[in-house]
């Protein structure tokens, strides 16, 4: 017969809401790290019920991909079970929930998108597990990246203000203060001002005079870090490195212009990208749900070992997890 544990989760309070004992600053009677409001003691106590609620956790989340709505009755059921209520029971298991989110953000952003019935899921999936804010924040923070570089990718550029003079049939769609860095012979020169991306032109104004390229005049964009990104044009003016502020959205951001310019937009959704559920599991456990190069466990993106466009195939021994500076960085040298 287990009782259901009733708490508060208040912070600041100076007694526990477990035992009513004030806290001290040391020892057994201090603030409890995992659970707020109560002590290291009544956290010791709790623990065995607290476990069995994050291994049942687990065990749900393991299975696949859960319904918000299956997953909350789950919820509820296994915080009966273990004597423990759901709020306390999920904030001590905010790991597992945390772990469980990035495989299914990482999941849906596999075919190099992300949906607005994706996005929907993951909000409520992470809604349900009720993770602090402060343990979810990384994971918005991808999931705000994905959505902006799937619109991106779809060709819904930006516009942008520009005090810049413009044609009349011209858009800005980006500008960010940068640095470029001009190459001399033995040297380099430093340049401050506004790198402006259009749907015509790419250009860089500074105070010792502008230059520009018209977009079809751009071989390619890539990331050298997250501060700078390199800009290949077909003459040496403008060409080379530039220092800039979100260099990875600056990069999407160019790429999704000279896309949208040279109307490649449409060949990104091919559908034979689509990568089964199952080699999704097998690729993403064997990997350990970190990057294969780095190391990182965010931002995670499913790899042609052997690119797609030169026939790699989807499949578990071609696929590998990399991180996005880590799959860009390589996009970079193909
Ligand atoms: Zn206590
Ligand atoms: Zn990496």
């Amino acid at each position: 017969m287990s009782t259901l544990v009733e708490i508060r989760m208040s912070r600041g309070k100076h007694a526990c809401l477990g035992c009513s004992g004030g806290f001290a600053l040391f020892g057994t009677r201090a603030k409890s790290v995992e659970l707020p409001g109560y002590c290291r003691a009544c956290t010791d106590a709790f623990r065995p019920r607290l476990n069995r609620f994050r291994t049942e956790l687990s065990v749900l989340l393991g299975r696949s991909v859960a319904q918000p709505e299956h997953l909350r009755s789950e919820l509820l059921r296994a915080s009966h079970d273990s004597g423990i209520a759901l709020p306390m029971a999920l904030h001590y298991s905010q790991g597992v929930s945390c772990a469980y989110l990035q495989q299914v953000l990482t999941f849906f952003v596999a075919d190099q998108k992300l949906d607005q019935s994706e996005e929907d899921s993951f909000r409520e999936l992470k809604d349900a597990l009720q993770v602090p804010g402060s343990a979810i924040a990384p994971l918005m923070d991808q999931l705000h990246w994905y959505s902006t570089v799937s619109k991106l990718r779809r060709g819904e550029l930006p516009r942008v203000q520009t005090a810049a003079i413009l044609m009349p049939d011209e858009i800005a769609h980006l500008q960010v203060p940068a640095r470029y860095y001009r190459q001399l012979t033995s040297s380099y020169r430093l340049h401050q001002g506004q790198l402006l991306a259009t749907n015509r032109r790419l250009l860089f104004t500074q105070t010792d005079g502008p230059f520009e390229a018209a977009l079809s005049k751009v071989v390619g964009v890539h990331l050298v870090n997250e501060n700078r990104i390199q800009i290949d044009l077909v003459r040496r003016q403008g060409s080379g490195t530039y220092d800039v502020g979100q260099a990875h959205l600056v990069v999407e951001t160019l790429r999704a212009i000279l896309a949208v310019a040279n109307r490649e937009v449409v060949a990104q959704a091919a559908s034979s990208r689509v990568i089964p559920a199952d080699v999704k599991s097998a690729v993403y456990r064997r990997d350990g749900g970190r990057c294969v190069q780095c190391g990182a466990g965010d931002y995670l993106e499913f790899d042609h070992i052997l690119p797609f466009s030169k026939g790699g195939a989807t499949s578990v021994s071609n696929l590998q997890l990399l991180c996005r500076r880590c799959n860009l960085a390589k996009g970079a040298k193909l």
